[in-house]
This record gives structure tokens, sequence and C-alpha cells, in this order.
């Protein structure tokens, strides 16, 4: 038989695929993590012209020097982080940029912490970095518990703490105040922030962004064009750090994955430095699904938090609730699938037209019967 690393049959094949198996042919999908829109033309045209102009080689393992440029451009323009070319690396999707991170900042028996429930990738990457996962259970109000996390960052095996905000999967969105509060701390404590922040365009209502990296230097900015342009696919993501976390990183992924697909990265320098109206659209529509997805929910009487940012809802429900709403043709995923603590919860993604969402509200309220 044939013997495997530790550190990966220690990690699981994700929950939210699970939920598919259940679900009959015409169920309304509401478990995807991605947006139900096509990629905006002008970057589709982008990356069909730079194939026809033959740029199909190798690019720098940190990424085309036009794109580089283009992001650090973005972020000192958008985030008010200063940095420049230099600073940014261009990774295989968001994934991409935090798997070069976590390999790079941590040694065997390092903690890792992150918030429970949480995006589904920090606790794996840590343990196939050798780290040990160190999830801090979210506050009733869906909101970090930043005391308990400064507890954990004074362990002195604490080495990252990974902020997302707005969050998968609950779609809160922190405030300035609590982002700053974590990044001092995290400072005093030598630990090293990721801050994910691959659904920063998506803050509704007067929810303000704020990239953490405004408040310290010990910060890690992650963020990548699959969400923002509808590009989950093309896998072009990015991260952007001090030269001396560069250095470091670039290494890992020169030997894992030499550099991001050409093509993707000519196509990822139009979404940067295009037209920007398709992301207001694309907002727009996600902010009034948002409000039709909270509002059919209440009046359903399902206890839900409204999700300030991302494209999830996150209401209270058992897990028997969920498979009767999965085999009643709306797919969703049972909140444990990001965590102990999701205990009670699922996860809806409002990636889908209005139209799938009145049906699956119709769907819902027939079992609720
Ligand atoms: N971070 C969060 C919070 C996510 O939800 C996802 C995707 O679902 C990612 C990162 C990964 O993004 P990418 O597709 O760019 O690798």
């Amino acid at each position: 038989m044939t013997q495997f690393a530790k550190r990966v049959t220690a990690i699981d094949i994700s929950g939210i695929r699970k939920m598919f198996e259940g679900a009959g042919p015409d169920a309304i999908n509401m478990g995807l993590g991605q947006p139900d829109f096509d990629t905006p033309e002008n970057i589709k045209a982008a990356a069909v012209a730079a194939l026809a102009g033959g740029k199909t080689g190798y690019t720098n393992n940190a990424g085309v020097d036009e794109l580089r440029a283009a992001v650090a451009a973005k972020l000192q323009r958008e985030n008010n982080i200063s940095c420049g070319a230099g600073n940014v690396v261009i990774t295989a999707g968001g994934s991409g940029a935090l798997n070069i991170a976590i390999q790079s900042l941590i040694d065997s028996g390092e903690k890792v912490i992150f918030n429970n429930p949480g995006f589904v990738s920090y606790g794996a990457l840590t343990t196939l970095a050798g780290g040990i996962p160190d999830p801090v259970a979210l506050r009733p109000d869906l909101h970090l518990d930043v005391e308990t996390i400064k507890e954990h960052m004074s362990d002195p095996k604490a080495k990252v703490f990974v902020l997302n905000s707005p969050a998968n999967p609950t779609g809160m969105v922190e405030t300035p105040e609590t982002i700053r509060a974590i990044v001092e701390s995290a400072a005093d404590y030598d630990v090293t922030v990721i801050s994910d922040e691959v659904y920063e365009k998506f803050c509704y209502g007067s929810t303000k962004f704020v990239s953490a990296a405004t408040f310290g230097d010990n910060v890690v900015t992650v963020n990548a064009a699959s969400k923002t342009y509808a590009m989950t696919g093309w896998r072009i993501g990015f991260l952007a750090a001090s030269e001396e976390i560069v250095h470091e990183v670039i290494k890992v992924q020169q030997y894992t994955l030499a550099c991001a697909t050409s093509i993707a990265q000519y196509a990822a320098l139009e979404a940067y430095t295009g037209p920007q109206d398709s992301v207001a659209a694309m907002k727009k529509e996600y902010e009034a699904r948002r409000n039709l997805l909270i509002a059919g929910l209440t009046d359903l009487g399902i206890p839900v938090n409204k999700p300030d940012g991302a494209f999830y809802a996150f209401p209270k429900m058992d897990a028997e609730m969920v498979m009767k709403i999965v085999n009643a043709g709306v797919i969703i995923t049972p909140g444990t699938a990001f965590g102990s603590a999701g205990v009670g919860y699922a996860r809806m993604s409002y990636a889908t037209s209005q139209k799938n969402i009145k049906t699956a509200l119709e769907r819902i309220a027939k079992v609720m019967e």
C-alpha cells in the first residue's frame, strides 16, 4: 500500500462539493463561491490579442512587469497602500498567493490563526506547510472576536493571522477600528497579517472597504481578479508585501508554478487598467440580490444577519433543515463545511440570478410548511 505524507492525508476534500451529490438536475445552485457573470468583453479581447501577439512564453516568476506596476498603482490609488512594482507578485489566483505566503512564513509547528467559520483553504494550507491551524470562533454576531484573537497571538508559536473582510462564508465586513486593532496587536506579537481582500469590491450600502496594510507594514495583502472581474477560471491573483517577503515568496512560486499564465496576465492588465463599469454593474446586481434574499429569509422566519459584503448570506439553520432544502432542489452548504463553529448555520451564495433566488425562496417556503 502506498504511504502518503501525513501533511496531505491529514486534510480533507472541501465539504462544499459534497452537497451537489444530493441535488436533482433542476436544482438551484446557491452553493458556489463564484460569480455567475461572464468575464467582461474588453478583458477577453485583451487575452485574444495577447494570444495573437505571441505572448505565450514564460513570464518573470513575479509576473509581467506592466501588470505588477498596474497592480501597485491600483493599490496606491484605491487602497492607500504605498508600494511599487517590486512589492507585487502575480500568482495563480488568490489561492496561489495564500499558498506561497503561508509556505514562506510558516515553519513546522508554528500556528496560523484565522476565523471559524472561515474560508476552507486557510487551515488546509497551514497543514500542508507543516504548521498548526488555530481557528478562533467568531462572536455570535459573526464578527471577529478581537480580544480572543489577541490571546491567541500572544502564544509564542503564533506566526500568522489571516484576516478576511468581507468574509467568506458570513459576508461580514469588519470596521476600520477592528482591522487597526488586529494589525497593531499582530505587530506587538511579531505576527504577520495576511489580509485576504478578494471580496473588496463587493461592499454594500454605506459600508466602506479598508485595507489592513494601511495600518502597518506587517501585512501581506492578497487579492485576485477572480471575484472582482468574474475571472475565476483565469487563475490570476496577486500578493503585495515588503521586498523582504517578496524575495522569499518568489522562490516558492519559482519552483512550484514558475509563473502565472502569460495570456491571463495580459487579460488581467486590461482588467486593472481598463474601464471599471462592469465591476460597478456586478456590485449593483449583487446588492439587489442580497436585499431580495435577506428579505425573503426574514419573511420566512429564518434568522439571518444582513451581510455587508461578498456574495453570501449565513442564516441560522440546523443540519436537518439544510438537507431538507437540498432535497427540495436548492443547493446550500452547511456551516460546518467552514469550521466547527459553523454548526447551526448554512451558507447561501447569491451569485445567482434574482429569478433563481425567488424560486429558491419558494422551495424553501414549502419546506418550512
Ligand atoms: N479567499 C477567499 C475568501 C475566497 O472565498 C476564495 C474563493 O472562493 C479565494 C480566496 C480563492 O480565490 P481564487 O479563485 O482567486 O484562488
